[in-house]
């Protein structure tokens, strides 16, 4: 079939390539002139710089100006398309609804473009972009709008996590299609036949209302199970002696009932869709005048807990922030990607910038020019000059007076020989992903360990001395940050 995806990020990227390989002709359109111009270099730094998807830019290497052709013009192409997939970023807005203008912008320019067809042959849009429910609906009337003619509309929500984008779309769990009409329903069946009879992935054929909220309500089921942990669990092993994170969740999770998927204690789920995926569903239900306390409770807990082991620090250790030098490692949301949306890690440097520590030693294998081009720009904020970046975990623990562990990158665990190797106690070791299995040798050798879901562990070097010499300095408790608008 012949496809256009427009919109190549994390999402329309990992799609189009995977369409390409089972023969589709897909063309991958994007306003963003470099991106599309690194695409189709065909080179894996050039793409990995965009997105970085473990064997994603093999695919896209391969199948370039063969089944995969990167545009910033589809005008070319319009007539013989048979579907085109919206994979446009739609961002939150500050009140947490969602920021359609993104995507607007991109199905007012495609109405204008299938409004001059001259080949009437029927043509399905597809929402794959995360939406507000109703937008199908908004998508058809914009074409009515523009005088489009013979089109369906339909949602096909993207469940990938990244890190894992390329498996993700070869091995679905589920493929969701919600249309109106039968024809619409046989396209989308010929587009994904490897997919339809499947005997392991669910192919559920609805409404396109209904296919819009299974994004939303998983997405916030997924939150709401990481919360919990979070919330829950990992407060009890924080707060009574003796009880062993890991042997908890193996005693419950025992329960076939009860997923083993999600259930650990971290420093807070981050990424582009969680955090917005839920405000956007308050608003949704908010508007429509229904009660949002849970899916409230589980943002603030989850947006709490990236910056509450800082408040540990603090209150348990009596560390004092101030003037001190801080190793951060890991950056990125989670392991395996550069993507820093919503990460953990930006809201602990700001914690930290903000209690006036003296440098942050950052060092993450993927995320450092995303970090240094994107993020922690010293034009957006001068404080941002107070981060430094270094080329491997060890070079950024040398001459740092705490560690804090925000991403779970293999190379961090068993991390506690270097730390001993290269610097000396007192020293805080915080570890928001629980990366240190040995930290028993760590304390032995005189350094605090303070993890999140465990006691925090004092070393034998009299540190709370050490640490608590400038007590009246220590900052109050963070405040909660923003809650949701009730
Ligand atoms: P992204 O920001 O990585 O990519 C969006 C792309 O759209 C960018 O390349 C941008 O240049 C392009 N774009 C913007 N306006 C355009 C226009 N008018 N015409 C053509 N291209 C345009 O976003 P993403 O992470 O790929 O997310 C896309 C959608 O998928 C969002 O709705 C998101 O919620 C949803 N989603 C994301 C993930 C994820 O893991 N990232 C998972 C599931 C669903």
């Amino acid at each position: 079939m012949k496809i256009v995806v427009i919109g190549t990020g994390y999402v329309g990227l990992p799609h189009a390539a995977v369409l390409s390989e089972y023969g589709h002709e897909v063309h991958a359109y994007d306003i963003d002139e470099t991106r599309i111009a690194a695409y189709q270099s065909g080179e894996a730094g050039n793409i990995e710089r965009y997105v970085n998807e473990p064997g994603l830019a093999d695919i896209v290497a391969e199948n370039v100006n063969r089944y995969l052709f990167f545009t910033t013009d589809v005008t070319g192409v319009v007539e013989e398309t048979d579907v085109f997939f919206l994979c446009i970023n739609t961002p939150p807005n500050r009140d947490g609804s969602t920021d359609m203008s993104y995507y607007l912008n991109a199905i007012h320019h495609l109405g204008n473009l299938l409004a001059q067809r001259h080949n009437k042959q029927r043509v399905v849009l597809v929402n794959k972009s995360t939406v507000p429910i109703g937008t199908a609906r908004l998508l058809e009337s914009v074409m009515r709008e523009h005088g489009v003619e013979n089109f369906g509309v339909a949602s096909n929500p993207e469940f990938l996590a990244q890190g894992n984008a390329v498996e993700g779309s070869r091995r679905p769990d589920r493929i969701v299609i919600g249309a109106d009409t039968l024809e619409d329903m046989e396209i989308l069946r010929r587009l994904y036949s490897q997919f339809v009879n499947h005997v392991r992935i669910r192919y559920l054929e609805t409404t396109p209302e209904t296919a819009e909220a299974i994004k939303y309500v998983s997405n916030t089921l997924l939150l709401t199970y990481i919360s919990f942990w979070n919330g829950v669990g990992g407060r009890l092993a924080e707060a009574i002696p003796n009880i062993r994170m890991e042997d908890l969740k193996v005693g419950v999770t025992a329960d076939a009932r009860i997923s083993t998927w999600g259930s650990y204690v971290s420093n807070g789920a981050g990424g582009s869709c969680f955090g917005k995926d839920i405000q956007s569903l308050i608003y949704q239900l908010n508007h429509a005048g229904r009660p949002t306390d849970l899916l409230r409770a589980v943002y603030n807990i989850n947006e709490y807990q990236k910056i509450y082991l800082i408040d540990r620090a603090i209150h348990e250790a009596h560390f004092n922030f101030n003037q001190k030098k801080v190793a951060l490692l890991g950056l990125s949301f989670k392991k395996r990607t550069n993507d820093m949306r919503d990460s953990a890690a930006l809201r602990v440097a700001e914690s930290l910038l903000s209690r006036g520590v003296a440098t942050i030693q950052a060092y993450d294998p993927l995320a450092m020019d995303e970090a240094r081009r994107n993020w922690f720009n010293p034009e957006k904020n001068y404080l941002y000059e107070r981060i430094t970046y270094h080329d491997s975990a060890v070079e950024a623990i040398e001459g740092t007076d705490a560690l804090y562990i925000s991403t779970d990158w293999e190379e961090f665990r068993g991390l506690a020989r270097t730390i001993r190797t290269t610097v000396k106690p007192p020293y805080l070791v915080i570890d928001g992903r629980r990366m240190l299995p040995d930290f028993e040798n760590l304390v032995a050798a005189g350094y605090d360990y303070l993890p999140v879901g465990g006691l925090l562990m004092r070393g034998r070097s009299n540190s709370s001395e050490a640490y608590s010499e400038n007590d009246q300095a220590i900052p109050a408790i963070d405040e909660l940050p923003q809650q949701v608008p009730a």
